[in-house]
């Protein structure tokens, strides 16, 4: 097995994802010491490691099974929908089959629209782009919203992850046009004070 330094960065990637419930001294201490680590090392600590606690060794199974913790914004039968850790653009999602497979699967369409759909209502941008990639043999789409403005990848934080995914979740308004009633209709009788005679 051989990893390409994008997989290396990915795996680094979501391995510090799974640091959200360490206590804080020891966090550091690994995200360091994660962050040190050369692609041969990620390389070997997989090897070494199977990642078995990972799903045998695949950060996106791991991701389907919700062994690492996701931004997902999306599902059906075939795929997951989650937040890009390290976005190029606001809304950068990735769609991942439920299955390992080398190839993306024909059933993953739907919810690849869907989800482009949804990043295009949402956010208005230029256009979104989807790409078929593949991380650690498991083929995925990207599904990237371009503005014009994008630059380079970075990292977004938990803070920004949630918030993103709030709004991507959170129902699209419709107004609804609501009938012009004069009606009221808990119509109550009006008690009317004692007469006095
Ligand atoms: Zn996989």
């Amino acid at each position: 097995m051989s990893i390409t330094s994008e997989e290396a960065s990915k795996i680094k990637e979501h391995l510090l994802g799974q640091l959200e419930n360490f206590p804080e001294d020891k966090r550091s201490q690994i995200t360091e010491q994660i962050n040190s680590m050369t692609d041969e090392q990620i390389e070997a600590f997989i090897e070494q490691n199977k990642l078995g606690h990972l799903g045998g060794g695949c950060v996106f199974c791991s991701i389907v099974k919700e062994e690492i913790p996701s931004y997902k914004i999306a599902e059906d039968s075939s795929g997951i929908a989650v937040l890009e850790l390290n976005p190029l653009s606001k809304g950068h999602a990735l769609i991942i089959p439920k299955e390992h497979l080398e190839e993306v699967p024909v059933s993953l369409k739907s919810l690849t629209q869907e989800v482009a759909k949804k990043l295009e209502r949402r956010f208005l941008p230029e256009k979104v782009e989807i790409n078929e990639i593949k991380i650690m043999n498991h083929a995925l789409v990207e599904v990237v919203p371009i503005y014009g403005d994008e630059t380079e990848r970075s990292k977004a934080s938990e803070k920004e992850l949630k918030s993103l995914q709030e709004e991507i979740l959170k129902p699209v308004k419709i107004k609804i046009e609501e009938p012009q009633s004069h009606v009221d209709m808990k119509e109550e009788i009006p008690i009317l004070p004692p007469r006095i005679p």
